[in-house]
């Protein structure tokens, strides 16, 4: 087999090889039909039951409540950062955020074309390299929902804790977070990915919304833009994208075998303590951009002294098969992807390589 690579991609990134191996055998013909899954009519009862095995297997390794939806829409989660003020802001109402970064302020600035918005909290102050205090948000009394970004992954911070807004309807972006973690579903009324990050290929988005909300879509709105179109129709009003549905399906699986989501978090926490722990110990060399306390589990972003050393260690870790590694180009520095599909080999691989290249040019 071709050597894989260490994998450190922000999105799309590393997918399991175990789910790309069956894929693979399963690409020419899937299940005997003598066709592609990509092949078939998305009405088939073949087709039928990998979409709906995907979302039961989500509903259960997520914890996802009865009287939630789960839906699988196209568009990523940037035209969630539209339909969702489309849906849910009405003029009378303001939508809410959690001012935390670069993915935060896309979705404030999409909901600004819809209605009125407001800051609850921020920590531009701080450049972002932080999630505030939450314990003092600013949420107006009209507040449709508070919107949060439960993992900003350009700066690579992450909320440990999520606040509570009492009866306020709390929205979360969950795209570089999604199934990293065990979550508790009910203190949300919208979750929502694009999958390309921790579920699965680029392609599907999943959005996981109560009941009662959906309801709420004005009848105005496009039929492809309202929530109620998808919920009422298992997702399946118009083509859904079947081959990315697939493929999440296997990853969920892999999710499972692996023993859900509390193995995955703690797989996760092992894997980056061992490039937190280099940074920290690297007496200054490497300096970590987000404070400790909103360190992301996903996203590793830090800096080295100067910036040719940065370009000379995205380039040698290239050549060392390290891909991925250079920071976004709104911010800089380095950052490693460390996603669900990311392995303990592959981050162990950089922690040495980070020590090695400390030594050489320390
Ligand atoms: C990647 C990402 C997005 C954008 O997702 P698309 O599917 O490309 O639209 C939105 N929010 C967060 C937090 C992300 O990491």
């Amino acid at each position: 087999m071709t050597k894989r690579a260490y994998n450190f991609n922000a999105g799309p990134a590393a997918l399991p090889l175990e789910v790309l191996k069956q894929a693979q055998e399963e690409f020419v013909d899937f299940a005997g039909a003598g066709m592609s899954i990509m092949e078939m009519s998305h009405r088939s009862a073949i087709y039928e039951q990998v979409h709906n095995d995907a979302q039961a297997l989500l509903r259960e390794l997520f914890g996802i409540p009865s009287n939630y939806k789960v839906l699988f829409l196209q568009g990523g989660a940037s035209t969630q950062f539209a339909m969702i003020p489309m849906n849910l802001l009405t003029p009378d109402k303001v939508a809410a955020f959690v001012m935390t970064g670069s993915w935060a302020d896309k979705a404030i600035k999409e909901a600004k074309l819809f209605g009125q918005t407001a800051v609850a909290a921020s920590s531009a102050a701080d450049k972002f390299n932080r999630i505030p205090d939450l314990s003092d948000l600013q949420i107006p009394d009209n507040a449709a929902y508070l919107h949060v970004t439960s993992n900003e992954t350009i700066e690579g911070t992450q909320y440990s804790a999520f606040p509570e807004t009492g009866d306020v309807t709390l929205i979360a972006d969950m795209s570089s977070d999604i199934l990293s973690r065990p979550v508790d579903v009910s203190k949300f009324g919208m979750i929502y990915a694009g999958a390309q990050k921790n579920l699965g290929p680029s392609g599907v988005t999943v959005v996981i919304v109560r009941e009662d909300l959906i309801e709420q879509s004005p009848k105005s709105i496009a039929t492809m833009l309202r929530y109620d179109t998808h919920a009422s129709n298992n997702s399946l009003y118009n083509t859904p994208p079947s081959f990315s549905v697939y493929l999440m399906g296997l990853m969920l699986k892999w999710v499972q075998e692996r023993g859900g989501v509390a193995a995955t978090e703690q797989y996760n926490r092992d894997k980056t303590k061992l490039i937190y722990d280099t940074i920290d110990q690297s007496g200054g060399f490497y300096r970590g951009f987000a404070d400790p306390s909103s360190r992301s589990l996903m996203n590793i972003t830090f800096r080295i002294q100067t910036e040719e050393l940065e370009n000379q260690f995205a380039k040698e870790s290239e050549q060392h098969g390290f891909i991925g590694l250079k920071g976004h180009r709104s911010v800089g520095g380095l950052r490693a992807s460390t996603y669900n599909a990311v392995t303990l080999e592959s981050c162990k691989a950089l922690a040495e390589f980070m020590q090695d290249f400390q030594k050489r040019n320390g």
